[in-house]
This record gives structure tokens, sequence and C-alpha cells, in this order.
């Protein structure tokens, strides 16, 4: 029979049953207690995923891109494991800046290390199709990319206001020659299906511009996910309602995945958390890992 007073220490403290679970912990090696304390938490595997290094080529005339490139590249990374390079251009002068090539794409291999490009430039007046066709060479090789705003109408080439389809519509997939003037536009997810818009639910922008449709539709190869109204006065003074496609997807040359939206003007539309999540997660689709790993805790 075994006394109490000569039991082993560990015993004696079964009528101590929380005192005896205390004690047991305190003899944990040290990577046992960093096991439970990582249990039941994402993070630890979070840490582990390797971060998509994203190039973010933006400046020019109209939008306050000093500001804007800060709100978009620090709001995406809060939601997702993104690492950026900043390429931005400070030419603002309207006349100037819209003809002024951001200096990243002086370089033939621009693209080199980047998984993923977001254009949000604003430069209608680069027109030189030698060089356009080196900024969409990588894209034309796979890169995947994210087109904002005003990046919709940057590089007009010949033929973009009569109806043609140019090199750069061609990779944003929707043909757009113009915009109404800055009113609220009120977002409805048309494709709710879809893994970038499942978890998003429609809303109303402040002052906004939306957008035309030239050609009054996507390309073939994109896929509408929202369209976007705004009330506007006509020149003949009477109220209408413009409504066009405003987020879409598109398969450039067959297997590039290209998402874009025309939303973006204003520092106070790019840091509504609902137009930081819509870009976040259309940039993961792009580089297909719009997945629970890739997007950290608070974007879940
Ligand atoms: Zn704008």
């Amino acid at each position: 029979m075994r006394r109490l007073g000569k039991a082993p220490l560990i015993d004696r403290l079964e009528v101590l049953p929380m005192f005896r679970w205390r004690y047991g912990l305190c003899v944990l090696p040290a990577a046992a207690w960093l096991f439970l304390l990582g249990a039941g938490d994402a993070a630890p595997r979070e840490e582990n995923v390797k971060p998509i290094r994203a190039l973010l080529v933006t400046g020019g005339p109209y939008h306050d891109y000093a500001k804007q490139k800060d709100i978009l590249s620090k709001g995406i990374s809060v939601r997702a494991h993104v690492e950026w390079t900043i390429a931005y251009d400070p030419v603002h002068d309207l006349e100037q800046g819209k003809k002024h090539l951001n200096p990243v794409f002086e370089k033939a291999d621009w693209a080199k290390g980047f998984d993923v490009v977001v254009h949000d430039e604003c430069c209608s007046g680069v027109t030189d199709e030698a060089i356009l066709a080196r900024i969409l060479e990588p894209h034309r090789q796979g890169l995947p990319a994210v087109v904002l705003h005003c990046g919709m109408h940057s590089y007009r080439t010949e033929g973009w206001d009569k109806g043609k389809i140019t090199p750069w519509f061609e990779f944003t997939g929707l043909p757009s020659t113009g915009h109404g003037p800055r009113r609220p536009i009120a977002i409805t997810f048309t494709d709710k299906d879809n893994p970038i818009t499942k978890d998003l639910t429609d809303w109303t922008t402040g002052d906004e511009e939306l957008y035309n449709n030239s050609m009054g539709k996507v390309l073939d190869t994109a896929h509408p996910l929202a369209r976007g109204k705004q009330k506007v006065r006509g020149r003949d003074g009477k109220e209408r309602t413009d409504d066009f496609v405003v987020v879409w997807t598109n398969l450039y040359k067959g297997k590039t995945r290209v998402f874009a939206t025309t939303l973006g003007h204003t520092n106070e539309t790019v840091a509504d958390g609902r137009y930081l999540d819509l870009v976040t997660r259309g940039l993961l689709w792009a580089v297909d890992k719009l997945d629970e790993a890739h997007l950290k805790a608070a974007a879940k």
C-alpha cells in the first residue's frame, strides 16, 4: 500500500486537479507551448504563405494618385498576403501627364519577378503602338493583371473612339470611351455565384465617375460581375439613369486572367472597405489564389 507522503509529486497532485494541469503545462517543452498557443488560430499557417509580389503602376493627371497609391496598396495588404513594388509617376500636369509614359515601362523586362500587375495609371495620350506592345507583352505571355478606373482610358491608340477593338481594349475586355459627371453610383452585383463577388454586398458610392460601355457590352472574352446605375441630367434638362457594367473579368489571349473595375475616381471610393474588398478578391482571383490561405483573417 502506498502512502501519500511517499508518492511521487505528480500522483500527490491528483487531489488538486487544476494544480496538476498547471504543473503539467509548466514542464512542457517550449515547442509544445508554441503549439498550444497557436492551436485554433490560423495565424501560424498564414505566416507560411508565400506573399504575392505585385507591381502597382500608377500616376498621371485628374486623380490623387499620390494618396491613392498608399490607400490601395496598404488596404489590400491588410486583407491579403500581397507585397508591393510601387511604380509611381508624379507627372500630374493635365497635358503633359496624360502623354507621359510611366518610367517603369522603359525596360523591356519591366515585369520580371512579379506575379501580378495592377494598372492604375492615367495616360490616354501614350499612343505609340510599339510601346503599348512592350507593355502588353508580359500579359500576352500570361502575367495576370488588375485594371482600375483611368487605366481603362489609357493607351488610346488609333481607332479607340471609332468602334475599333484596340490592343488595350482587347486586354481590358471592355471598350470605354468616356464617363458621366461625378454623382453617386448604385452598384449591383449581377453574378453573385462568382468566387470574387460571392461574399460581397451591393452598395452606393459617393460622387464617382460612371464609365460608359462604348460597344454596349463586354467583349466575348469577358464576363460581367457588376453594373452601376447613375442618375444624370441630360442636355435637354431631363434626368435619366445610365446603367453600365462596372466590374468584370477578362481572359486575355485565352490564358491571362484580368480583373477590372471602372470604379475608383475619388480617394473616398478607393478607401471604402467595400471597394478594397472587391479589388483584393479580384487580385487574388487573377493570380488564382483566392483562398483561405492568402486572405488574412480580417478579410474572411
Ligand atoms: Zn477619374
